[in-house]
């Protein structure tokens, strides 16, 4: 069937380009072992991750959804030695995990977890001063995404890249009556930037080992 075949090739696709990787296998296997959904992005994903940082020339990256710092790593490894990465994740578990995760890929200088509800860790940081990223992948509770895109307009520059995941959902993005709130997040997070001059975005479809679903991907312009 599609779904197998979409596997497959995400199989061929990281067979052939995406090195085999100790460490990123190791954290994988330590996700599963401490019982964490498997809900991380496909190594295939990580990978345009990194690429897209370098693309960038990133020095300070935002993310929001830490879980096993999976997508973590792969972006920090695209940090100069000097950069940053601040990721913020709402259960102690996942953090704590991340945290080993971290240690054993040797990032602990570029990785900082703020562990805690999102919002609240983006309010304490602006009270902080902390400065713009360059940088920015929302990965975490749905419903919450137009928050976040403000948030991520907040903590912005002209020319800050911002990427949304998950906003396809199997196509259920385009049924309007969804009763799912996850759905409904995502709907407001395109009418957002609709209508906000401040971001040039897109969105992508694609298939994969992780079922149908896409991303936004978007440059802040002022
Ligand atoms: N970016 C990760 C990766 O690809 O490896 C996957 C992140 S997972 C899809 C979403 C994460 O967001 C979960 O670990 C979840 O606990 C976290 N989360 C959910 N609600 C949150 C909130 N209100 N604040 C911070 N994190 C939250």
């Amino acid at each position: 069937n599609q779904a197998n075949t979409w596997d497959k090739v995400d199989q061929y696709v990281t067979e052939r380009l995406i090195p085999h990787d100790a460490v990123l296998e190791k954290v994988l296997f330590a996700n599963h072992q401490a019982g964490l959904p498997a809900i991380d992005v496909t190594p295939n994903q990580g990978k345009l991750l990194n690429l897209l940082v370098q693309m960038k020339g990133a020095h300070r990256i935002l993310e929001i959804g830490t879980l096993g710092g999976y997508s973590t790593i792969w972006m920090a490894r695209a940090l100069p030695a000097d950069g940053q990465l601040i990721t913020l994740e709402l259960e102690s578990l996942h953090a704590q995990v991340a945290q080993a995760n971290i240690t054993l890929a040797q990032l602990d200088g570029l990785i900082t977890i703020r562990v805690g509800d999102a919002l609240a860790q983006l309010a304490q940081m602006k009270e902080e001063g902390v400065p713009p990223f360059d940088f920015i992948f929302i990965d975490a509770d749905k419903p919450n995404n137009p928050n976040y895109l403000k948030w991520a307009l907040h903590f912005s520059h002209p020319g800050t890249v911002i990427i949304g995941d998950n906003v396809i959902r199997d196509g259920e993005v385009i049924n309007e009556n969804s009763q799912d709130p996850r759905v409904q997040g995502v709907r407001q997070f395109y009418d957002l930037l609709a209508e906000e001059s401040r971001i040039s975005a897109t969105a992508i479809q694609t298939v994969g080992s992780k079922g149908y679903d896409g991303f936004v991907l978007g440059i802040v312009s002022s």
